[in-house]
């Protein structure tokens, strides 16, 4: 497993250097830690800063997924039950390919734009739309 992330992350390294795009993106890593019946993600808004994101956007989608209540409390998040630290990681890839990367260029550079009642993700690297989940 290990391995085959390595495998991968070189060579999306690779491919970038070639086509002189801009600098890599470090995927965030999530800390986490359980509390009792509660677990804490500490660096929740970091993240969300880093994906250019509104914390509470990534709170719902989380709560979604998780199927629990959640907060943020300081920058962290706080949700309810114990969640291992594999399956937040793992949701954390799931709302970074969902909400913040631009699925025709690959580049991390989007926001998100209302139009009418749509939801879409916008690429400043290529120009690309598309429409994407609603969380309310
Ligand atoms: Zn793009």
């Amino acid at each position: 497993m290990a391995d085959d992330y390595e495998k991968l992350l070189s060579r999306g390294l690779s491919r970038i250097k070639d086509s002189g795009g801009p600098g890599r993106f470090e995927m965030p890593v999530a800390e986490v830690e359980a509390h009792g019946q509660r677990t804490i993600v500490r660096n929740f808004a970091q993240i969300a800063d880093r994906f250019r994101r509104d914390p509470q956007h990534m709170l719902k989608f989380f709560q979604k997924e998780l199927a629990t209540s959640g907060s943020i409390e300081n920058g962290q998040a706080v949700f309810l039950g114990n969640i291992t630290p594999a399956l937040i990681g793992r949701k954390l890839t799931d709302y970074a390919s969902e909400f913040v990367f631009c699925k025709a260029c690959g580049q991390p550079d989007t926001g998100i734009a209302t139009e009418g009642k749509v939801e879409m993700l916008a690429c400043w690297a290529c120009g690309a739309k598309r429409q994407i989940r609603s969380l309310k």
